[in-house]
């Protein structure tokens, strides 16, 4: 059965939430489900930094399964950049994590007085204080929530100052470097004076037809290996800045703040540039099996010389190390055990989400 939360940051309030199964069925997965419970709830009018405001981080069905490209997480809400109901998407693994930690969706509304964060262990929910967060940035809360929710299993989403500051495109971020990074989602979460949300356990979404569920997965695989020449060879070997050259000589690429669509030095950012002079390794969100995520080391007379994941792709959290990759078992097909020791121990590690 799928979980959901209600809380509330005005009152300290958290409910479970009950979405009648007839609205699950008619709206999927995050972004459909998110979008008509906002729409039914939000008043018309309302200023998306107010606590008027809701929020709405949201997983689908398929997310932490072994289905290939489950690995994804959305926020919904007004965003305060558009006016409008608003998602933004992010991938790594703290969609899974969420799954895991018990929950399908937080739908957060009302502002706290205080700084916040919310901390979900296997189905318990917890609104914990902030205070000496406020004002760090993505990194260091991340690896402060980390290290008190006990350090192996904990996965991370939260804003640096920017969010707190109500910078209207400020984003959340997940495993330090993914990022739901449109419309301006951080800002409402600074609104609220929520940092972060902290997720930890061990409960695995429930299969109710394994068997059908493993063939169709399996399928599904094989042709996102196998059947498209841009999920086998082109994300994998060029990321999504693959799509720079293509979109430039279309004439659609946005350039000062696009009042032009062409940008004449384009290919200095391209895919197959970047592969070409800083690419050291691909990776990908959880059970990936296409890997469109960076790994680039920048020359030290660069003022941003060094190695880590970026730019663009999938590139997911944590500092680039030198573990040796996980198997297959353990991400690339979904199926280890979530926040074991042997998979936290590759965390850094490249290809751990090798399919
Ligand atoms: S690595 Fe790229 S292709 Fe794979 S799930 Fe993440 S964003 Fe999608």
């Amino acid at each position: 059965m799928r979980r959901f939360l209600r809380v509330n940051l005005s009152t300290g309030s958290i409910k479970e939430e009950k979405i009648p199964e007839d609205t699950l069925k008619d709206f999927i997965g995050g972004r459909g489900l998110g979008v008509k419970v906002l729409y039914d709830e939000l008043e018309s009018g309302i200023d998306p930094l107010s606590p008027e405001n809701k929020i709405l981080i949201i997983t689908g069905p398929l997310t932490g399964t072994a289905s290939p490209e489950s690995g994804r997480w959305c926020s919904v809400t007004k965003s305060p950049l558009t006016g409008t109901i608003h998602d933004s998407q992010s991938g790594g693994d703290f969609g899974p994590y969420l799954k895991f930690a018990g929950f399908d969706g937080v739908l957060f509304e009302g502002s706290s007085e205080k700084p916040v964060y919310l901390w979900l262990e296997n189905g318990q929910p917890e609104i914990k204080d902030a205070s000496s967060l406020w004002g760090k940035d993505v990194f260091h809360t991340t690896d402060a929530i980390i290290k008190e929710g006990g350090g192996n299993g904990v996965r991370v989403a939260c804003i640096g100052p920017a969010g707190e500051k109500l910078v209207r495109f400020a984003n959340i971020m997940n495993e330090k470097h993914r990022t739901a990074g449109r419309g301006g989602h951080g800002a409402v979460l600074g609104s609220k004076k929520l940092k972060a949300i902290g997720v930890k356990g061990n409960k695995r979404p429930q299969i109710a037809d394994e068997d059908t569920f493993k063939a169709a997965t399996a399928k599904a695989r094989k042709r996102l290996k196998e059947n498209s020449e841009v999920t086998s060879e082109t994300l994998p070997d060029e990321g999504t800045a693959a799509l720079v050259n293509e979109i430039n000589e279309r004439g659609g690429y946005p350039t000062k703040n696009f009042q032009t669509s062409v940008f004449a030095t384009a290919n200095r950012t391209s895919g197959e540039t970047l592969r070409d002079t800083l690419l050291t390794d691909s990776m990908g969100c959880w059970g990936c099996v296409i890997n469109c995520g960076r790994v680039s080391k920048v020359p030290a007379w660069s003022y941003f010389s060094g190695e880590g994941e970026g730019p663009g792709g999938g590139d997911r959290g944590g500092e680039r190390g030198s573990g040796s990759g996980g198997s297959a078992g353990e991400h690339g097909d979904g199926t280890g055990e979530p926040g074991s020791a042997g998979r936290e121990s590759t965390e850094r590690g490249v290809g751990q989400h090798g399919g």
